[in-house]
């Protein structure tokens, strides 16, 4: 690879490349603005002066969060580098074609293996998160490693602990940042079709199938990437068409059964309990895009789907128009998102979510007006 020969000298120190430095010139589509090709060099720095490269993404992890960790790891290892993905908890099954040999690590399954790598590390690339809240119990760990840490997210609000932080809410996804970033990094190195596929199911799935979140850029990315020959149908039909029976059954039952809505507060409510997951079969996942739904409604400019599990009930707000649910999240969610996506945890019985739910959504909404 001559990756390092391009970028170290004889002490292992970078030097710019006259080629590099030139480079971004060349660039023909979105180009770095002055302030990100500076970032850049900076990220490139670290990772020329690194071995082991520890790529972590957040708890409950979605197409984003596994796209963007299995698409930088792909093109670093390509560099050279010794590369491993963490994330908190499991991914839904749809998602493991990004990772036919298992080899993202999982926190609560494997802590030992997880504690191993953030000890080994040099260097910390987080993606698709803003703070270590995100990451629950790995952040603790990953806090108290004194290595370098990078940001790469498209999150408002990010927490301020990042060596470098590269952080853009105008992109549909991290993915599409992380593309930006790592396709003008080094002179020479291309975008695998492996990384590529892994980017185009992040912006696939956070732009909701190219509905929202979507930039020029993104649908300029989205180009690119089917020029390289990712194979978008194949991606769509194990992304997009390989729920079991028993999802659209209860998503059927959500809309005729279940759903809320409160035009007073221009909100849509549904709440799936243990029960209902049970009775209809329910795997991690199925319940991807039910909050979305209510949204269809004329009047609704809020939806909320609250899911209950063992713990505590997991909270999904969406919105169009001005609404801010990150805003909501934070104020009555323990959470928080993007300005029309966001989400949290309430430790209140799944008997009770109704009437919390409207309290703090008539505030909320009064307020809004
Ligand atoms: P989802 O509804 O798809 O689970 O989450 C929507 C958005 O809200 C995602 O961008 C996610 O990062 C954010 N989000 C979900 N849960 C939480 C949470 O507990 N805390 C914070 N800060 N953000 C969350
Ligand atoms: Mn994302």
């Amino acid at each position: 690879m001559n990756f390092n020969i391009l970028l170290l000298d004889k002490n292992k120190k970078y030097i710019p490349p006259l080629q590099y430095i030139f480079n971004f010139a060349l660039i023909k589509f979105e180009p770095l603005k002055v302030k990100e090709r500076l970032k850049s060099d900076d990220l490139l720095r670290l990772i020329a002066d690194t071995k082991h490269i520890m790529l972590t993404g957040h708890v409950n992890p979605d197409g984003d969060s596994i796209g963007s960790l299995v698409g930088v790891g792909k093109y670093l290892q390509e560099l050279g580098k010794d590369v491993s993905a963490v994330v908190p908890n499991r991914f839904p099954d749809y998602l493991g074609f990004l990772d036919p040999e298992n080899e993202i690590l999982i926190y609560s399954e494997n802590p030992d293996r997880v504690r191993e790598t953030v000890a080994r590390a040099d260097l910390i690339i987080c993606l698709d998160f803003n703070g270590l809240k995100r990451i629950e119990q790995l952040g603790e760990l990953i806090g108290r490693s004194p290595v370098p840490k990078v940001l790469i997210d498209h999150h408002p609000q990010p927490e301020n602990l990042f060596a470098l932080v590269f952080s853009e809410t105008e992109v549909s996804s991290t993915c599409e940042l992380a593309y930006r970033i790592f396709k003008n990094l080094a002179p020479g190195e291309k975008i695998s079709l492996e990384s590529g596929r892994a980017f185009y199911t992040g912006m696939m799935t956070d732009t909701n199938n190219f509905a929202n979140s979507v930039w020029p850029s993104t649908f300029r990315m989205a180009a690119e990437l089917l020029e390289l020959g990712v194979d978008k149908e194949d991606i769509q039909s194990r992304v997009l068409w390989s729920f079991a029976e028993g999802r659209m059954r209860l998503m059927g039952y959500m809309l005729h059964e279940n759903m809320k809505i409160f035009p007073q507060y221009r909100a849509g409510l549904m709440i799936l309990t243990k029960e209902m997951k049970e009775r209809f079969g329910y795997e991690d996942g199925d319940s991807e895009g039910f909050v979305n739904l209510p949204l269809g409604i004329r009047e609704v400019e809020v939806s909320a789907l609250f899911t209950e599990s063992d713990d505590f009930i997991r909270v999904s707000l969406r919105s169009k128009g001005d609404i801010s649910v990150n805003r909501l999240s934070r104020l009555y969610f323990n959470g928080g998102g993007h300005e029309r996506a966001a989400g949290g945890k309430l430790y209140i019985p799944v008997s009770e979510v109704e009437e919390y739910f409207k309290k703090s959504v008539g505030e909320f909404m009064g307020k809004e007006k």
